[in-house]
């Protein structure tokens, strides 16, 4: 049998360089336990939005095993955020990085820079410095609050040609909230997050970037505002791009539980923030889907809504759960999945897609496990949920990277 003979391949507008690159790969390894009659070959994911931990917080996720649970995800580049220790806001800083990426990520891993010296916002990062080595700059986990500081950094980022890749959060609004300012926390005793604290800096970000030009991208929006600023200013023809995460999409604030793998930054909204959301990715207002996963130890997500940390892995049940609660039900196309998790990122990021796959069975059928992570973070809202498709191999440049 030749494999290739065999496979669907989901290659959307990727043009037929990739499905040649697909052929030639497969045939060369040795792939004779899998049954390819109902196997679907997707191009590789790309994940702008990641956290691994290292330098810094190795207990939480290292960047191998970041990188191994990217590759059962079924990614082969992701974008990793630089709440570090040492936060990447130099070149020294940001070298130590590297280092490590070079040492032991099994798949393409792009870092970005912070915006501000050690994410404080009150100094410019080395922007000039780290711009040939990183993927854009971003502060993510906090947003840059200061007007003036966001102008020169977009000045900045202008010059270099990089984004600015911008976690959009009003501190003076947060008022010690940590999950949405909604139902539940109204029943049950929570401090909520206002959408506003998203939106307002959001919309003081659009008017920066029509006076200042900047390529520009909202990390995880969440809120029905959100989406309709974002909305408004793409049709003005603003430089802008978003993404939202998996659990924005298939959840809300009705589904919490008293339990910290349901808290994340930004919380889980209401229905209609959802439902805005779902509204967005269907008419290209949302861009990608990025998962922000954020792992942290058992013991730091044990302690409730309140005192959990903040931040839920993601990278190992993307795209079992957008297939099984977004595409079968007929909500978005394959194809547009596609679009949301391959090319859009890569094409906004400048990242290409060498000979990089994934080969997936969409018929399994399996109740998701954290036990089965690969990733050193087990706080997940879909624990226990119902899913199809299971990765049974990543190849990233043209090497078996994941193997069932
Ligand atoms: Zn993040």
């Amino acid at each position: 049998m030749t494999a290739n003979t065999k496979v669907n391949i989901i290659s959307a507008s990727l043009g037929s360089s990739f499905v040649d690159d697909i052929g030639i790969s497969i045939s060369n390894f040795d792939f004779s336990a899998i049954d390819f009659s109902r196997c679907v070959v997707f191009p590789g994911f790309c994940d702008v939005h990641v956290h691994f931990r290292e330098p810094g917080f190795f207990y939480k996720e290292t960047i191998a095993s970041g990188s191994l649970a990217s590759a059962r995800g079924g990614y082969t580049a992701v974008c990793t955020m630089p709440n570090l220790n040492p936060v990447p806001d130099s070149t020294e800083h940001l070298k130590i990085q590297r280092d490590i990426i070079e040492d032991s990520a099994c798949i393409h891993v792009y870092p970005y820079g912070s915006i501000t010296v050690g994410q404080k916002g009150e100094e410019l990062s080395d922007l000039d410095g780290m711009a040939p080595d990183v993927i854009g700059f971003s502060d993510d986990g906090r947003g840059v609050q200061s007007d003036d500081m966001m102008r020169a950094a977009m000045k900045k980022a202008k010059a270099l040609n990089k984004p600015i890749v911008a976690h959009c959060e009003v501190n003076e609004l947060l008022r010690g909230g940590y999950i949405h300012d909604g139902a539940y926390a109204t029943q049950h005793g929570h401090r909520g997050i206002c959408s506003e604290s998203e939106w307002a800096q959001i919309a003081r970000d659009i008017e920066l970037v029509k006076e200042i030009g900047v390529k520009y991208h909202v990390c995880h929006i969440s809120t029905k505002e959100s989406v309709e600023l974002i909305r408004k200013a793409k049709a003005e023809g603003v430089d802008i791009t978003c993404e939202t995460g998996p659990h924005y999409l298939v959840m809300d604030d009705s589904m919490l539980q008293e339990d910290g793998r349901f808290k994340m930054n930004p919380p889980l909204r209401s229905k209609e923030d959802r439902n805005a959301l779902v509204e967005g990715i269907i008419d290209g207002t949302i861009d990608m889907i990025a998962t922000d996963h954020a792992p942290h130890s058992a013991e730091e997500k044990s302690r409730g809504l309140e005192n959990s940390a903040f931040g839920v892995v993601g990278i190992e049940t993307a795209f079992p759960i957008m297939y099984t609660y977004l595409v079968k039900p007929g909500i978005i196309t394959m194809d547009r999945l596609v679009e949301l998790m391959v090319i859009n990122p890569r094409k906004r990021f400048g990242i290409e897609l060498g000979c990089d796959y994934s080969i997936w069975d969409l018929q399994e059928e399996y109740t998701v496990d954290p036990a089965e992570f690969v990733s050193l973070g087990k706080a997940t809202p879909f624990e226990g949920w119902k899913v199809n498709g299971r990765c049974l191999a990543t190849v990233c440049d043209g090497k078996l990277v994941y193997k069932k």
